[in-house]
This record gives structure tokens, C-alpha cells and sequence, in this order.
């Protein structure tokens, strides 16, 4: 018989929601043993406290649920009012132990409850410490994720030829970043993995439509079918999928949008990743094997070894690194509110084309691939002056991979610069003609990316240089944005910029 939690005496390992993975559970000094019994608590107060995106809430209860069912007996499942109460109904006074959470908030509740051992974290390809060292060494300076993720590829032999990066560079983005193709409506690629729902996923429905017709919790955005995966094989599927049909693809186009593909060669990973049910290590060590075999261009390749060995492992640790009060920071004094057509996804309220596109795809799907997130939502964000800390919180809500470590330094720092530049080095945002370059979205939109004033002044052009006049003093010293700052100065119509801009409110554009 195996070992379950409600046996008297013996340790309990207890894994968080997000810690769905074979790697969560790899016996080791700091894990738990081959068949040490395991818990899971599912708590209500999670989805009381934060009005989620539908799509979300379903994702993350149906992987649990998923994974509770595949360890069968060695598993204890507890549905509770609140983690403490679950703890303590499960595991009585047993020593308990648990992987490193992925939040403060979590962090500080593991450390406060008596019997608990928190392990290091598992499912990050760099211990804490070793960043912190690494870090510490600046003596200071600014950190760059170039200069983390050269040590990262080093230090764990990714794309590497000995001691040189292999094809002898280390940055393939002349090659990458591309506008997407010439009157295509759709990149020529098969399409994505998509799961196929069981009685698991209806069981997850069915409570979800009770506890909101209850009035106990709400939701925002569409419900299903689920188009993520819940499982270990599942995400291994979505995977190979991914590494064997659109690898190829992925650097020319990351950072391409197109109206009607918003997934292009994107790999729709991060929830699989964030839910832990796939280790990073295995990501970047199979793209790397399908260059070595010949069957990916090394272009392609690096830009998505970069994102997950550099952008997410560099978000990770500085989430940790800069410490709490990081998530206050708002250098640039933001405190208007989320308009209500923002944060109830009202896509048919918006007539701007990018963005109604873009709060469309969110509203029913969750997802948006990264420049949509930073260079159509996060940029509007920005340039209306929207308080960064509820833009990180609807960010956290709104999207299936949200977890409040990857939303904090990627909304505060990278798209909201409210960090002053501890992140970036400047902020992420731009006029019109950004997203007309890189994007079909602007052709048939009502206002047009060269117009800044007027009827069909573009919100994003206008908005921009509305944005960099009222910082001018804070962004004048910032060698990166100075010269558009200087410009300001030959804007005939800065003075009905301003008047149309401060008329816009909060409006949907
Ligand atoms: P791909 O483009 O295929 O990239 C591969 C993987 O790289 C992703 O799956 C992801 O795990 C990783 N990655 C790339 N960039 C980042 C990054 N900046 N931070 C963390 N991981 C990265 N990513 C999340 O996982 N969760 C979030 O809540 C999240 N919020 C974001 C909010 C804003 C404002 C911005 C600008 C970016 C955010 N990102 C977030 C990063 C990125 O947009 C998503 O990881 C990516 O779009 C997910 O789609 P994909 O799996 O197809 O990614």
C-alpha cells in the first residue's frame, strides 16, 4: 500500500499548485523521499481574493486536479477555505516539507506555519544564491541580461563550442526580428498543439459555474474549450510540436504580430513552464539538439534558448533579487486607475484596431504573445499614466502563465518603467509606426499611424508624444530616449497634442 498523508508520524511533502513536474518530486537531499506521501491543497481564498481570467482559474485547477489523479494513493487532495486550514486538516502535526513557493506572499506563509522545511526552488536552471553572487558582483552597476544569460550559457554549456557561443556569436537579432511577410494573413506553419478536454476539465467547468453562481467568486474573459495543457503529457506533446514544426520560424518572426494568427511561431510554453510542468532545462536542451541534428537554424534556435535560459531565468531571479518593495517602485508618479472597458477585456469598445485585436485575443483565449503584451498593451498602459501596480495585478489576472514573480519585473520594470531603468534601459513604448512596421494591424484601422492630431490621429503616436512631454525632465537625462525628447521641441502642434491628449481621458481609443 502506498504511503498517504493522512498516515500518522511520517513527513508530508507538500506541492504548491505550480510545482506539477517529475523535477518537483526527483528524490534528493532537498526533496522528498521515492515515496514519501504527498498533499496538495486546493484553497478557495485564491480565487476570492483576485477576480481571474475564466480561462486561468480552469487551466490551473484542471492541471492539479490532473495531477493529484496520476499520483493516486501517495496523494492527499484537500479542497480548503485557505492553505493554512488545508495544512492543518491534512497534515495535523506532522513535519511538513515543501520546494521554495514562487511568491513573497507564499513565501512568507510557508515560513510562518510551525513543522514546515521550505527546500530550495526547484524548476529554474540558476540556484538563488549563485545569482545573488553573480549579481553582488557588479559592485553596483547595472545588470544587464545580455551579460546573465552569457554566463548562464556558460555556465550550463548551452550553444556552446568549448569555450566560444556556437557559430561564434552570441546574439542572432539582426537575423530575428523580422516584420512578418509580405501580404500574409497567417504564417505558412502547421498549427499549434492544442489539448483535447476530459471529465476532469468538465468537473473543473461545473465547479467554476457553481462557485460563480453562488456569488462566491467572479471571473473575467471567455470560458474554454481549454487550449493549454494540464498535463505532463500534454506539455511533452505541445513540445515536441512546437520543436518540430515552428522552431524553424520562430527568431525571423518573434517579434511579428499578425490580426489573424496571434500565435505565429510562438511556442505557447509559459503556462506549461509556470505550471512546472515542463523543466526549462529540457526545453533548451532539445532546441539546441534539433540544431546540432541539423533540423533548426541556430538563428532560431539561440532567440529561443534566449527567452527561456535568459529572459525567463533573468525575470526569475530579479523578481527575488530586488526584493519586495520592488513591486511599489513608480518612478514616473502613475496613478490614474484602469478604465472599466480595460479591465472588463471590452475589445467591441475599442476602435483602435491593434488594440481591440489584441484585448480580443486576451478576453477569449488568456494569451498574447509578448510584443502585443509590451508594445500594444503595456505601451497604452503607459502612455494614459495607468498606476503600474493594477497593471501588474490585471496582468496577473487576465493571462493563463500570470504568476506574481514573472508579472512584477516584466510590468513594473520592463513595461511600465517604473523601476527608473533598474530593468531596461528605457521605457518600451512607441508611436503608430512601431506596431504598422512590425504588424498587418494598421491598414484597415480608423486612425493612422502618421497622424497625431486630428480624427484620425493615431492614439499610439499622439499618445506617445504626449508621454515623453510630460517626462521630458525625467527621460531628457536618459541617453536612450534623448533624442525623440529633444524632437519635442520642433512639434509645431505640441500644443494641440496636449489639448487632444488630455481630452482622450480614459476613454478607449
Ligand atoms: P515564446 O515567445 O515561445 O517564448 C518562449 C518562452 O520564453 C516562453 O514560454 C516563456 O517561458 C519565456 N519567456 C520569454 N520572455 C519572457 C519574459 N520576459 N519573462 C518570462 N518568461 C519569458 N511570461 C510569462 O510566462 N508569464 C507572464 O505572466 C508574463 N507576463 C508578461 C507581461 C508583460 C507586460 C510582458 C511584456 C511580458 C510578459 N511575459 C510573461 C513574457 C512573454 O510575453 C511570455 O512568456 C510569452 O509571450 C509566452 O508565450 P510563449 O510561451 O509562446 O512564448
Amino acid at each position: 500500500m502506498p504511503a498517504t498523508a493522512a498516515e500518522p508520524g511520517r513527513t508530508v511533502h507538500w506541492l504548491f499548485g505550480d510545482q506539477l513536474g517529475p523535477h518537483f518530486l526527483t528524490p534528493g537531499e532537498d526533496g522528498p523521499g521515492r515515496d514519501t506521501p504527498l498533499l496538495m491543497i486546493e484553497a478557495r481564498s485564491v480565487f476570492r481574493r483576485r477576480r481571474f481570467h475564466r480561462a486561468k482559474a480552469h487551466l490551473v485547477l484542471s492541471a492539479m486536479r490532473h495531477r493529484a489523479a496520476e499520483l493516486g494513493d501517495r496523494m492527499t487532495y484537500v479542497r480548503a477555505g485557505t492553505y493554512r486550514e488545508g495544512l492543518e486538516r491534512a497534515a495535523g502535526g506532522r513535519p511538513v516539507t515543501v520546494h521554495h513557493p514562487t511568491s513573497y506572499a507564499a513565501a512568507r506563509l510557508v515560513r510562518s506555519l510551525p513543522r514546515v522545511t521550505v527546500g530550495p526552488a526547484r524548476g529554474f536552471l540558476v540556484p538563488m544564491a549563485d545569482f545573488a553572487a553573480w549579481a553582488d558582483g557588479h559592485g553596483g552597476k547595472r545588470l544587464r541580461q545580455e551579460d546573465f544569460y552569457h554566463w548562464v550559457r556558460r555556465g550550463h554549456g548551452l550553444l556552446m563550442d568549448g569555450e566560444a557561443p556556437a557559430g561564434g556569436q552570441w546574439n542572432y537579432d539582426h537575423d530575428n526580428r523580422r516584420p512578418p511577410p509580405g501580404g500574409a494573413r497567417t504564417l505558412p506553419v502547421p498549427a499549434p498543439y492544442r489539448p483535447r478536454e476530459d471529465g476532469i476539465d468538465e468537473e473543473v467547468r461545473h465547479d467554476l459555474d457553481r462557485w460563480e453562481r453562488d456569488g462566491d467568486v467572479s471571473f473575467v474573459g471567455r470560458d474554454g474549450p481549454r487550449s493549454f495543457p494540464a498535463t505532463r503529457t500534454e506539455a511533452r506533446a505541445a513540445l515536441k510540436r512546437f520543436l518540430s514544426h515552428r522552431l524553424g520560424t520562430f527568431g525571423p518572426y518573434e517579434d511579428a504580430v499578425l490580426a489573424e494568427d496571434p500565435v505565429m511561431s510562438h511556442s505557447l510554453l509559459s503556462s506549461s513552464l509556470n505550471l512546472g510542468l515542463l523543466d526549462p532545462a529540457e526545453c533548451v536542451e532539445r532546441a539546441e539538439a534539433e540544431w546540432r541534428a541539423g533540423r533548426a537554424p541556430l538563428g532560431s534556435v539561440e532567440g529561443f534558448v534566449r527567452q527561456i535560459a535568459g529572459w525567463r531565468e533573468y525575470v526569475w531571479q530579479l523578481y527575488w533579487y530586488f526584493g519586495e518593495e520592488y513591486r511599489r517602485s513608480n518612478f514616473l508618479r502613475h496613478t490614474a486607475p484602469l478604465p472599466g472597458w480595460w479591465t472588463e477585456l471590452d475589445a467591441d469598445a475599442v476602435g483602435a484596431r491593434c488594440l481591440r485585436t489584441v484585448l480580443a485575443q486576451v478576453r477569449d483565449t488568456g494569451w498574447t504573445h509578448h510584443i502585443p503584451r509590451l508594445m500594444i498593451l503595456g505601451s497604452h498602459a503607459l502612455q494614459r499614466g495607468w498606476d503600474p501596480a493594477a497593471v501588474t495585478d490585471w496582468f496577473h489576472r487576465c493571462f493563463v502563465d500570470g504568476y506574481d514573480w514573472v508579472m512584477v519585473p516584466n510590468v513594473v520594470g520592463m513595461s511600465q518603467y517604473a523601476d527608473g531603468g533598474r530593468m531596461t534601459t528605457k521605457p518600451y513604448t512607441s508611436g503608430g509606426s512601431y506596431v504598422n512596421r512590425m504588424s498587418d494591424l494598421c491598414g484597415p484601422c480608423r486612425y493612422r499611424p502618421g497622424e497625431r492630431t486630428g480624427e484620425h490621429a493615431c492614439p499610439y503616436t499622439a499618445g506617445y508624444w504626449a508621454f515623453l512631454d510630460r517626462h521630458r525632465d525625467r527621460l531628457a537625462r536618459n541617453q536612450r530616449i534623448a533624442q525623440p525628447v529633444r524632437q519635442l521641441e520642433r512639434l509645431a502642434d505640441l500644443a494641440e497634442v496636449r489639448r487632444q491628449e488630455r481630452a482622450r481621458g480614459d476613454a478607449p481609443p
